[in-house]
């Protein structure tokens, strides 16, 4: 090879497909080429991996990435072969006989990449590390080296015998994750000698951020299925505090029709892989899962992550969001928060080895909660990075709260709580508010006090979003390790007397629609949907690349992404060479892949001229005054399909006038069914709710009208 084409630019086209590299990526590049030591700080999805494959192509011998997580080496391995790249992985998962063949390749420089455990490192030194001409050690989450990160690995700390083994031999050491401590710890155990530091923005700016408070399980619930109706068939993952809790939410999902697998510790290895290989390859839509899947998932079209309970630290929340949009497409992210999750993880944090670390870390966790400025703003001075503007792309700066003077509430509840001796907890307190007659109130004579049922007006859910803020504005505590029962603070005494005033931010009564909503949802199934043509391409895209992976036994994102399907979509590519200039098609996979898929294209735009041909058809016939009945009849085609075509035609602004079509009173229920069902356009929920008393072709119109009216 000649220079210009081993260079970074050239080699990043040529084999991944891209045209340009993401910030820093070409200075660490470089920094590998020149043979110096590194460290990589960059967040989950923003493309560690070129960073040790791209000189891994660009020098002679072979580069060895250490990484604790065998499925993102396989993954690895699988997507660089893709690529026509020789890598292979050595890991417990291989027969002996296998383990052989691979040695002998890394001996004689067949590979450019050798993925590796850390203990099979080490234990390799010997009979074949030192036997291979090493171009670079790539380790991979380094953070498991420190005590101090949130995932220490014993065994990661003996890596530091690479320095003394193999001291001409450049070490990049990477992370998605690392605080100051940790990457200091890293530093000196692994012995690198003046690294140079790379720390990229931690911003993904293409991830939506929101967090919905103090619900309790129904309500949550609701919730949960209405953002996954937002979602219609993207893949997503909800964590979940406990086995439990996960088996729980898998059970409760599927009943709405959604198509769900679990994971957590709790089940086979068989069925983790089962369920993992089935969400790698879209076979399942979305993963209820405890914190122990995820690790190591690569799955670059996850759209969505749900936290169905705070997770511990902002570190853990920040990684686990980070798993949805690595493709740099959209990603959703929705955290639920409660009073219950705190209790929980104090008691946690409280048994943990390094209590006061880990308490502090929850509480940052708590503000970014509880927060009432740009939520991005938060996350990313946490991890030391400032931003100049609020994101737009929060909860908080799409929907400022706004506040009111929370006084009265905040001294009823503080005087509940000291008229009770400090001794109830939140939702007793609530129950003492609400003026509730249950026994333990009774019993205890709280109906006695003064401030029983002065808070009746307002609902347990509000109640429960007030003292969230409350007691996160600190006028009261929750004695963690004393039932949890409530202390008023000296904050707290000033309100009470009259010298502080309170304000509240409000919460949106939305979200108890929206419960109302879905719990009078009868049935979830979506057979039928409204898709554009390009959503259509979309789709067969999709089942396109599904074929392929099986017959090739890969993941279907790693024979294309849904980035380079979107880019298809946008550009019909039609000739192989149009198909290889699409972002993320390299060589290989032009050559190997192109035929077919431009093949694909083209037929799809046939099909599409033949149905525009068809709708015109209609166009004619209804314009010499023919009814539906009749143009089905004459051109031999289902009324249903002369919907469909009207329908077009009056998204086209080709047909004003549709008296003949469908009476004013349809589409008013229509529209009124729409509304009743949280805005949906899918027309079998919407036909279910009119009882089927309008046919689908003229829910299909009746859309079609409102839309282009503006009514929904
Ligand atoms: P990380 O290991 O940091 O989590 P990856 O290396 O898996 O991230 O990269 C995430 C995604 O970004 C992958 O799909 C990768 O192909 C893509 N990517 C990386 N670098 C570039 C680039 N320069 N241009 C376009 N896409 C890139
Ligand atoms: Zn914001």
């Amino acid at each position: 090879m000649n220079n210009e084409n081993c260079s970074p630019s050239f080699l990043l086209k040529k084999y991944f497909g891209y045209d340009t590299f993401r910030p820093q990526q070409q200075e660490i590049i470089e920094t590998a080429l020149n043979k110096q030591d590194s460290l990589i700080l960059m967040p989950t999805g923003g493309g560690k991996s070129l960073c040790y494959q791209i000189p891994a192509l660009a020098t002679k011998g072979t580069v060895v990435v250490i990484s604790p997580l065998l499925a993102l080496m396989k993954d690895q391995v699988d997507a660089l072969r893709a690529n026509g790249i020789p890598a292979a992985s050595l890991t417990s998962m291989q027969s002996d006989a296998e383990c052989e063949i691979i040695k002998n390749q890394c001996i004689y420089g067949k590979l450019k990449l050798l993925y590796i455990s850390p203990e099979r490192a080490l234990n390799e030194i010997d009979y074949l590390l030192r036997r291979m001409d090493i171009s670079l050690f790539a380790i991979d989450e380094a953070h498991c080296i420190s005590q101090w990160g949130h995932d220490f690995r014993p065994n990661y700390t003996e890596l530091s015998k690479l320095k003394q083994f193999f001291p001409e031999v450049p070490i990049m050491a990477l992370t998605a994750t690392a605080d100051k401590i940790t990457r200091a710890d890293i530093l000196s155990q692994l012995h690198l000698s003046a690294p140079k530091i790379f720390i990229t923005s931690f911003d993904r700016p293409n991830l939506s951020l929101s967090v919905k408070k103090g619900l309790n399980k129904k309500q949550k619930l609701f919730s949960i299925v209405d953002f996954i109706e937002k979602h219609p068939r993207q893949s997503g993952i909800v964590y979940c505090l406990s086995r439990n809790n996960a088996e729980e939410m898998a059970n409760e999902l599927s009943q709405y029709g959604f198509s769900v697998g679990v994971y957590h510790a709790g089940l086979s290895l068989d069925e983790r892989e089962k369920t993992q290989s089935d969400f790698l390859n879209d076979r399942i839509d979305i993963i209820c899962a405890t914190i122990a899947f995820g690790m190591g998932i690569d799955k670059s079209n996850v759209r969505w992550i749900i936290h169905s309970n705070m997770p511990k630290s902002l570190e853990c929340y920040y990684q686990e969001i980070g798993r949805a949009g690595r493709d740099g497409l959209k990603g959703d992210t929705l955290l639920f928060y409660s009073l219950g999750d705190i209790v929980l993880l104090s008691k946690f944090a409280g048994e943990s080895k390094q209590t006061s670390i880990n308490i502090d870390k929850l509480s940052r966790m708590q503000n970014y909660a509880e927060a009432s400025v740009c939520r991005r703003r938060i996350l990313l001075s946490y991890f030391g990075e400032t931003i100049e503007k609020d994101c737009g792309n929060c909860d908080v700066c799409k929907n400022p709260p706004s506040r009111f003077d929370g006084t009265l509430i905040a001294q009823k509840a503080l005087s509940a709580i000291v008229r009770t001796d400090q001794s109830v907890g939140i939702n007793l307190l609530i129950d003492i508010l609400r003026g509730s007659k249950r026994i333990e109130i009774t019993e205890r004579g709280y109906d006695k006090i003064k401030t029983f049922g002065a808070g009746a007006d307002v609902s347990h859910t509000l109640w429960n979003a007030y003292l969230l803020q409350m007691l996160q504005l600190g006028y009261f505590e929750m004695a963690y390790n004393h039932s949890n029962v409530l202390k008023v603070t000296s904050l707290g005494w000033k309100v009470l007397k009259g010298e502080l005033r309170v304000d509240l931010c409000k919460v949106s009564e939305d979200d108890i629609k929206t419960y109302k909503k879905v719990a009078n949802r009868r049935s979830h199934v979506q057979e039928i949907s409204l898709l554009s043509d390009d959503e259509n391409l979309f789709e067969s895209l999709k089942a396109l690349r599904l074929k392929i992976a099986v017959r090739e036994d890969l993941p279907a994102y790693i024979v294309f992404t849904d980035k380079v399907l979107t880019e298809l979509v946008e550009k019909k590519p039609v000739s192989i060479s149009d198909f290889s200039r699409v972002s993320g098609v390299g060589e290989h996979k032009a050559n190997k892949y192109g035929a077919e898929f431009v093949e694909h294209i083209k037929k799809e735009l046939k099909i599409k001229r033949k149905k525009g041909d068809s709708i015109l058809k209609t166009f004619d016939l209804w314009r010499t005054g023919m009814n539906v009945l009749q143009i089905a009849e004459s051109l031999k085609i289902q009324t249903t399909t002369v919907y469909s075509h009207l329908a077009q035609l009056i998204t086209e602004n080709k047909i004003n006038n549709y008296n003949t079509i469908i009476a004013d009173y349809e589409i008013v229920s229509v529209k009124n069914a729409i509304a009743k069902l949280g805005g949906t356009e899918l027309l079998k929920p919407i036909y279910d709710q009119l009882d089927g008393a309008i046919e689908y072709g003229k829910i299909r119109v009746a859309i079609s009208i409102l839309k282009k009216d503006g009514r929904i």
